[in-house]
């Protein structure tokens, strides 16, 4: 007997699954189940590939009770573990989720104590996968017995969640493994000896694991008739197969309910809400194929952090083969959780090559088009629905058009939709369009968090009187998503504060042409005086009401240059041309207008001072705010002499 100790993650672990308040507790079973039916997975893979390995059709879960000893046993015969593996994979978590596991435990167990949720139903440790010491929440002892199929000789671990384990070599017969929990005694808050029940047990693979695709089998007690004496039965031992294991999407769509295909997802991708949809797709043709896709009601919480694998899980005839294969699924899509099982797929190719593979490519483009249409067909007859998946990954639908040039602008330009100044609620591009007003060429937009920040920007002046909706772009993607669309049904897209505005009669055209070439001196003199700050100054076309903005020049606009100034590697040198524009219709225009006449030196001041105003309308800092404030007072001590 050999004794060796736990490694230090694996001891904290131990101790909060010993020690912890998750009521959840019964999932021990689930996960030891799905660990058999991986290992029986892992064996059925190997044998497809390896010639050498003896096929076998016997595979099964077999769990078996006993009362009087306070014992669970669930033994399989999947590949097994060596010597190395169970020493790798019981005693050192090398799970890099590990950690994260143990400090939402922790944060579980705060909210817990200070009740403040109940979060019982939440399944951090199905998240997590850290399934083999949940065997320690209802054990205090367990005994693992294992022979890998590569190895002549088996081992037992024993462990009693302490720091140490031991390891004795022993006989087994067959590959496979074979796990027995010594329940925990009855205390006042948990009844362990309820796992010993054969009601419990049964209740409980039907729960958690009925697709498993393997039969779970158990020795049961029935009441049978008794031969030859008529109603007279008596109780004997048979050995029932507990789950059902059609998996639920090769069952008829007529009879599974949508309430079965949510349950499933729960289990499956352990999220205790239910999706928002499901798409059962079952596909004929070049390549055959069923697949069961999920959206999410939530985005997870790790979706756009490095480690958040995207993907679906691929079987061919019902046979698990690769976990998170992410050929299936383009980036924007990320948040579909699911599967893919087609019978064409070749099993006896190695799984990297399979992924290449042409059919997967087929698969993974018909899945896309799928999914799309659905969006497409939810946006149209539930826009409810539809708002709450947009609020979740509209942003991904977005990254969708931006991303690969905007080679699936076309297809994706339908699923977006905006907030508008002129609309209670959000709406497509095509509706947009639709309740243009009759001299409306173009769509406006503007980047903003909220309507009331849009009405403010003094750009938006003759855009109110002439009541035209503006979209309202709230994310940093949106202005390049625009970029690469260019245009919607033959409508280009116009920023608000970018460019130049066409919205004037031909009479006022006219007559601001004509002023920017009177007040020519004037101009090139406020330019003169921002020199190396604005690129231009201008008469405006779209102010009303306010004395100056700021607009950016066609190309990067100020959202942009903001954006990409967040961004590592990005040239330094990207800017928006800045232009200042006069509104000739204000009094502070005509005012200046005279004081240059008078006193060509003073328009070094005022220009500075308008220039500082837009600045700050605009959101930017201004660069010397302490000169700013003595000009204002200058001006205000000279105004009222
Ligand atoms: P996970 O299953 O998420 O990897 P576990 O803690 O449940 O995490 O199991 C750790 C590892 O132990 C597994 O990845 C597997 O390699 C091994 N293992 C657990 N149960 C079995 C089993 N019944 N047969 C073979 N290997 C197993």
């Amino acid at each position: 007997m050999e004794t060796r100790e736990f490694k230090t993650e694996s001891k904290r672990l131990l101790d909060l699954m010993i020690n912890s308040i998750y009521t959840n507790k019964e999932i021990f079973l689930r996960e030891l189940i799905s660990n058999a039916s991986d290992a029986i997975d892992k064996y059925h893979y190997l044998s497809l590939q390896d010639e050498t390995l003896p096929r076998r059709n016997d595979y099964e879960i077999n769990l078996s009770i006993d009362k009087e000893a306070s014992t669970v046993t669930i033994k399989d015969n999947g590949i097994g573990m060596t010597y190395d593996e169970l020493i790798n994979s019981l005693g050192t978590i090398a799970k890099s989720g590990s950690a994260e596991f143990i400090e939402k435990l922790k944060e579980l167990q705060k909210d817990k104590e200070n009740n403040e949720i109940n979060k019982e139903d939440i399944d951090i440790i199905g998240q997590f996968g850290v399934g083999f010491y949940s065997a320690f929440m209802v054990a205090n002892k367990v005994i693992v017995k294992t022979r890998s199929l590569y190895d002549t000789k088996g081992y037992m671990f024993t462990s009693s969640g302490e720091n140490t384990y031991t390891i004795d070599e022993i006989e087994k017969e067959d590959s496979g493994t074979e796990i027995t929990l010594y329940l925990r005694d009855k205390t006042d808050e948990y009844d362990y000896s309820q796992f010993t029940d054969e009601w419990t047990i049964k209740n409980l693979v039907k729960k958690y694991s009925d697709y498993v695709r393997y039969p779970i089998k158990m020795l049961v007690t029935e009441s049978v008739p008794v031969e030859g004496k008529k109603d007279k039965y008596e109780d004997k031992e048979v050995l029932k197969t507990l789950n059902t294991m059609t998996p639920i999407w090769k069952k008829n769509k007529n009879d599974v309910t949508d309430e079965e295909y949510n349950k499933f997802y729960q289990e499956k991708y352990y999220d205790y809400r239910d999706p928002e949809l499901h798409i059962l797709l079952n596909v004929e043709g070049k390549v055959n194929y069923t697949a069961l896709l999920y959206i999410p009601s939530a985005a997870p919480y790790n979706l756009y952090s490095e480690k958040y694998e995207k993907g679906l899980q691929l079987y061919s005839k019902g046979v698990f083969i690769i976990d998170k294969c992410k050929e299936l699924i383009p980036d924007y899509l990320r948040f579909v959780k699911g599967l893919v099982d087609s019978p064409d797929l070749s099993l006896n190719i190695s799984r990297e090559l399979l992924q290449k593979s042409s059919e997967i490519t087929d698969i993974a483009t018909n899945i896309e088009k799928k999914i799309i249409s659905r969006l497409q067909n939810l946006q149209e007859n539930d826009f409810d629905k539809y708002l709450s998946f947009f609020k979740n990954f509209g942003i991904n639908i977005k990254f969708g058009v931006y991303d690969d040039f905007g080679m699936k602008k076309d297809m994706l330009k339908d699923l977006l939709i905006y907030e508008t100044l002129n609309s209670d609620k959000m709406i497509t591009l095509k509706e947009y369009v639709k309740n243009m007003k009759e001299d409306q060429k173009e769509i406006y937009y503007a980047s903003a968090k909220t309507k009331d920040a849009v009405l403010a920007m003094p750009q938006m002046d003759l855009l109110k009187k002439k009541e035209y909706d503006v979209l309202i772009l709230p994310d940093d993607v949106d202005e390049f998503v625009i970029s690469i669309l260019e245009e919607y049904d033959g409508h280009k897209f116009k920023s608000v504060n970018q460019g130049d505005m066409d919205l004037l009669d031909k009479d006022e055209e006219k007559r601001i042409k004509k002023l920017n070439d009177e007040k020519k001196p004037l101009l090139e003199a406020i330019k003169e005086a921002l020199k190396g700050e604005v690129d231009d100054v201008k008469i405006s076309k779209r102010l009303t009401d306010s004395a100056v903005c700021l607009v950016s020049g066609d190309g990067v606009s100020f959202e942009m240059e903001k954006v990409l100034k967040q961004m590592p590697n990005v040239n330094e040198n990207i800017k928006a041309n800045k232009i200042l524009e006069l509104n000739s219709n204000h009094k502070v225009f005509k005012a200046i207008d005279e004081a240059y006449e008078k006193n060509k030196e003073s328009i070094n001041d005022y220009a500075l001072l308008l220039y500082n105003q837009a600045l700050l309308i605009e959101g930017f800092k201004i660069k010397d705010p302490l000169k700013f404030s003595e000009m204002m007072c200058d001006l205000m001590i000279k105004s009222n002499k």
